[in-house]
């Protein structure tokens, strides 16, 4: 089996779309949960399988720290050890260091940096990070890149731009091709339209299995990062994958999909899911409000998930007062879901040919004045 991308229907920017690995095949527009440390939190593998969640993101930062690349191929890779047969994105490592790690050096040839957990010294380099992904046995590896601060100068961002790229050259060819396994590249360039173009346009001409767009959700606003997917877009090519990392909530989502994007991972699904936040069709809730106390109905009636078909939202509320662990499980299980039939209802939309009708039904229903 090849690493391939299909493109079954297209809408505007918009396309529906089919990823074939390795581990089985992804339909696009698709959401990653997140398993950062080989677990989607609060959720048994089963549990993730349900909502419809086809690939799932590993963070090699955490995992190469504990229980270690070399473990988890002891362990006879992050599918096994997680029950996760599917496919498996992991990232490079880099944004993490940069947000989590202690005393980090940056250097033309990579980051050397302290654990966030006992203080032990690590080092990244492109080759370093394509190899710990390839012990975890990733599906799709992410080429090791510099996350650009926001906010940067130009010139600021031209330096980490083209650091960014000759990183990319190297973690190409340190990356061991394996059928259906792939390689995607990361478009930095901070909010500057040319940096972008020129960033898409070099990682083209080195050539990878798909692509992302780095560097955002990170402050800049959603109409900068709209703006950004319209400068760097186009400059990519139509049968490769195309990966938003790190973003966002519903709206960005749809708007992201609209200009082209068929792939996501965020915190957001999970994180609020532990928190007590539901994302539903009528907006989002804090099932901790006490107006949520007596509420015999459904957190979502149009939703399939176990929170919505066998609990009423006064139960829910109950649980997250009481501080039981049911309340984060079904929560998260909730948001993952609103998540997943987000994605095929939009990939509904595109094969249908009325995504536009789609996406304004969606926001429409967000503003419900009747929400619970
Ligand atoms: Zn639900």
């Amino acid at each position: 089996m090849d690493f391939a991308f299909h493109t079954v229907a297209v809408s505007g920017a918009a396309r529906a779309g089919l990823l074939e690995t390795a581990h089985g095949p992804v339909e696009t527009p698709t959401f990653m949960p997140l398993a950062t440390t080989g677990t989607v939190k609060a959720m048994t593998a089963d549990a993730v399988r349900e909502t419809g969640a086809r690939i799932v993101l590993g963070n090699t930062y955490h995992l190469m720290l504990r229980p270690g690349a070399e473990r988890v191929a002891a362990f006879g890779g992050l599918h096994r050890l997680m029950d996760w047969p599917g496919p498996i994105l992991t990232d490079s490592g880099g944004f993490q260091v940069m947000s989590l790690a202690k005393l980090r050096t940056l250097d033309r040839d990579g980051v050397t940096f302290q654990s966030h957990l006992d203080g032990s010294t690590h080092r990244l380099t492109p080759a370093r990070s394509v190899e710990i992904q390839h012990q975890l046995d990733a599906t799709i590896s992410m080429v090791l890149d510099e996350c650009t601060p926001f906010p940067a100068t130009e010139e600021e961002a031209r330096r980490s731009m083209e650091l960014s790229l000759r990183w990319a050259a190297r973690s190409k060819e340190a990356f061991r091709q394996r059928p259906g396994y792939g390689l995607f590249g990361i478009v930095q360039g901070s909010v500057f339209p040319e940096l972008r173009a020129a960033s898409a346009e070099a990682l083209v001409g080195i050539g990878f299995d798909g692509y992302a767009v780095g560097g955002l959700a990170v402050g800049e606003g959603q109409a900068a990062m709209f703006a950004v997917l319209d400068a760097t877009v186009p400059g990519l090519p139509g049968g490769a994958p195309r990966y938003l990392m790190g973003v966002g909530t519903p709206d960005d989502l749809i708007g992201a999909v609209q200009r082209g994007i068929d792939m996501f991972d965020c915190v957001i699904p999970t994180r609020a899911g532990r928190t007590a936040r539901a994302y539903t069709s009528r907006g989002v809730f804090n099932l901790r409000n006490a107006r949520f106390a007596d509420d015999v109905g459904p957190l979502d009636p149009t939703c399939r998930c176990p929170a919505c078909t066998r609990h009423c939202c006064g139960y829910l509320h109950h649980l997250f007062k009481a501080g039981e662990m049911l309340g984060p499980m079904l929560l998260t299980w909730h948001n993952l879901t609103y998540y997943h039939d987000l994605m095929q209802g939009l990939r509904a939309a595109i094969v249908a040919g009325r995504l536009d009708e789609h996406a304004a039904a969606l926001r429409a229903g967000w503003k419900t004045e009747d929400a619970p």
